[in-house]
């Protein structure tokens, strides 16, 4: 018997001047950058806490907190690699995950490509499995005009 999962993760950042705009692991050419205690990487946060989810285990925060010194300033792609050990520790491997990203800041459509092949990377899974597309505000809400960068991403796991 295949057991299957499905995991939801959310995040949000402000974007401010002076900090890289590091989302779905790679650094898009923007003037403004996710604001956090890390590298702010709002994507990769979305796609952990749906993959920790689905597992069954505790989210981002509470696993890898930013109080404890091996995870204090660690880049997104190294909790996520974490996470990645527990779900495999776990026997789970990744169906297929998707991701929206809402915002006015950097255009996501150009770095689509290269989104998809470093979150496959970093799942040790193929490119086809992981999805990525970037949604406008439509000049609504707290995030319009590029003040900041909404994720959702949904994962589906399985194991035999
Ligand atoms: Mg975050």
């Amino acid at each position: 018997m295949t057991e299957t999962r499905v995991g939801l993760g959310f995040d949000l950042h402000r974007l401010v001047e002076g900090r890289p705009c590091i989302l779905g692991g790679i650094t898009l050419p923007h003037d403004k950058g996710p604001q956090g205690h890390s590298d702010g990487d709002a994507v990769l946060h979305a796609l952990t806490d749906a993959l920790l989810g689905a597992a069954g285990l505790d989210d981002l925060g509470t696993l890898f907190p930013d109080t404890d010194e091996r995870w204090k300033g660690a880049d997104s792609a190294t909790l996520l690699g974490a996470a990645m050990e527990r779900l495999r520790e776990a026997r789970w491997t990744v169906n297929n995950a998707d991701i929206v990203i809402a915002t006015e800041g950097p255009k996501i459509a150009p770095h689509r490509a290269a989104m998809r092949a470093r979150m496959a990377e970093l799942m040790g899974t193929d490119v086809e499995r992981v999805n990525v597309k970037g949604k406008s505000l439509e000049g609504l809400g707290a995030l319009a005009g590029g003040t900041g960068v909404a994720v959702q991403a949904i994962v589906s796991l399985e194991r035999l």
